[in-house]
């Protein structure tokens, strides 16, 4: 933690999750401080202090990216408590998204995306063209971005992908990318920070959407980017400073809150997906289980390179839409809604939104934090059920 004298001290992730972002105890203060309400803050004279306007500041993130600064760079802690690395905390996942990709592109450059990533990214393409700003895709697999990087602005990965779970190798790609001179981005939302630390391989930016396995409860929406550059953060504050995405102090203190639990809830999750992708890696009707925690999976390779968790998602596919529909249906443990990475699981038949390329029966899975026997006995009965047509 910060007040190590040799910098970084050796703790753990669970120690490092219970800790992070903490303030030095004060005497009859609460550990952590509550959600600070203001939409401005006394300024009497001149404009000077942290805290001056709501849109700009707020004591509850500045706790908060202090929190995630620590988990996505756990070795870049300064001496004295300050950080080297930047966070910046936004209302929304694609808040940040966003705010990275507009903020850095301009009319005439080139930006490289994924082609099978986040079902929002279209969309974002469509406005950067709009801009004039170059957009080409690849795909995740097979790290096949590297051939379309020539002469790009910036390089847009998501690994793992949302929903195929493809991977790509973040350190490959950034050599080539900065011997370009292409800046580099990693959504981490999959993964989360305990999953993989994209800025220790390499990347110029790490970007996530809070709403998922980082607070693990379904009950927020938060998005964030860190960065070492401290003028691409200034770069991405003054975005949010004009577009105003920001985080609500409630959401932001509840995430703060959640994060304490990030490494118990992550350990369950990830054991859990685990256990459902095997078992249903052994049923006939079950085909194309993706999850790159499975020695079979052909991410497994890549992924176990440069992750240390494999994240809550399983993929897979049913025969057809009315299998994957009576699937769903008889669940008992697993709710029907999208996003993942929750505490109780989820899944959905994800052709139902029409965006990913995906098969009619394929089921995006994000294993919560049930006990792992009742969770794959129930998908196991729900299989039965939707096999024998009741
Ligand atoms: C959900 C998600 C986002 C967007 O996050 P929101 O918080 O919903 O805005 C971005 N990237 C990935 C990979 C996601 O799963």
């Amino acid at each position: 933690m910060s007040d190590h004298p040799d910098g970084p001290a050796p703790y753990g992730e669970g120690t490092r999750a219970v800790r992070a972002g903490l303030p030095e105890p004060v005497k009859n203060e609460p550990p952590l401080p509550g959600p600070v309400f203001a939409a401005h803050f006394h300024l009497p004279g001149d404009v000077s202090g942290p805290y001056t306007y709501g849109r700009d500041t707020n004591p509850t993130w500045t706790l908060l990216e202090r929190a995630i600064g620590e988990l996505e760079a756990p070795g870049r802690q300064g001496r004295e408590g300050v950080d080297d690395v930047e966070t910046v905390v936004f209302a929304s996942g694609m808040a940040a998204v966003s705010a990275v990709l507009l903020s850095q592109a301009r009319t005439g450059d080139t930006v490289v995306l994924p082609d099978d990533g986040y079902q929002a990214l279209p969309l974002v393409r469509e406005q950067l063209e709009a801009y004039g700003i170059h957009v080409r895709t690849a795909p995740t697999g097979e790290d096949a971005q590297l051939e379309v990087l020539d002469g790009a602005r910036l390089l847009w990965i998501e690994t793992p992908s949302n929903p195929g779970l493809d991977v790509c190798d973040v350190r490959r790609l950034v050599e080539a990318a900065h011997a370009g001179g292409t800046l580099v981005a990693v959504d981490n939302t999959l993964a989360t920070p305990l999953g993989q630390r994209p800025l220790e391989l390499g990347a110029d930016f790490s970007v996530a959407s809070g709403t998922k396995g980082l607070t693990g409860h379904g009950d927020l929406l938060l998005g964030y980017v860190v960065c070492r550059d401290a003028e691409l953060a200034a770069g991405i504050r003054r975005w949010r400073k004009i577009i105003g995405a920001i985080p609500g102090p409630m959401e932001a203190w509840l995430a703060h809150r959640s994060l304490a639990t990030l490494q118990l809830r992550a350990q369950r999750q990830w054991g859990n997906a685990l256990a459902v992708a095997q078992a249903l890696a052994d049923r006939p009707e079950v085909t194309g289980v993706r999850y790159p925690g499975l020695p079979s999976d052909p991410s497994h390779k890549t992924a176990a390179r440069q992750m240390s968790g494999f994240g809550s998602v399983v993929s897979f596919t049913l025969p057809d839409r009315a299998h994957a529909e009576r699937f769903m249906a008889a669940l008992r443990l697993v709710e029907d809604a999208t996003s993942f990475g929750g505490v109780r699981s989820t899944a959905e038949r994800r052709r139902r939104w029409g965006g990913d390329a995906v098969p009619e029966g394929f089921i995006r899975f994000s294993a919560g934090a049930e006990d792992p026997r009742d969770l794959v006995a129930d998908v196991l009965r729900a299989l039965d059920s939707a096999g024998s047509g009741a």
